[in-house]
């Protein structure tokens, strides 16, 4: 009975080595393009959003759109970075489609978000931190790995997951500071 409990745990450890290594071997391609995603972030602030900033890479890489959460600036609750960004994405190609590219972002997308990328077919979701509240793609909720969807797109997480979590982290505080919302 322990041997088996014991095994069982054992392989449980093996694929979490294995998922992290991997996670690890995919996040490196994608630092630079967070790192652009990151600026996004920063520009939204001005307007009091919340720091956050999408990005979507064509099939060969080349961002073909950008956006900064703009729920304050407009006052609209779906303007969420990646939305803004898959919709300028879907504009640029004149295609809803969004075949084979890749969504970066700074946060781990909340449920809306996740959605509309696996609606919007994106092949590719990357994120930076965490979202242990509002997280839909692996933390809270797990949308792209529904099996009940007929299109799951591939998770990278932790890119730049440290500068992308300060951002938030640090304007959080400001608030707190300032006595704010
Ligand atoms: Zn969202």
């Amino acid at each position: 009975m322990f041997r088996r409990w014991r095994n069982c745990l054992a392989r449980e450890f093996i694929w979490i080595a294995l998922y992290s290594r991997r996670v690890d071997d995919h996040a490196s391609p994608y630092r630079e393009a967070m790192a652009l995603a990151i600026a996004e972030a920063e520009l939204a602030t001005i307007s009091g959003d919340l720091p956050i900033g999408a990005l979507v890479l064509d099939e060969s890489g080349v961002v073909i759109a950008k956006a900064g959460n703009r729920r304050e600036a407009t006052q609209d609750p779906t303007a969420h970075a990646e939305v803004l960004a898959l919709r300028a994405a879907a504009q640029v190609r004149g295609d809803w489609h969004l075949d084979g590219c890749t969504l970066i972002v700074t946060l781990e997308p909340c449920p809306m978000c996740a959605g509309a990328a696996v609606l919007a077919r994106v092949e590719r979701i990357v994120f930076g931190a965490w979202n242990e509240e509002y997280g839909a793609c692996g933390s809270h909720w797990d949308l792209p790995r529904d099996r009940r969807l007929n299109h799951r797109p591939e998770v990278v997480s932790g890119v730049l997951a440290e500068e992308c979590g300060n951002l938030v982290r640090d304007f959080m505080a400001n608030i707190r500071t300032q006595g704010g919302k």
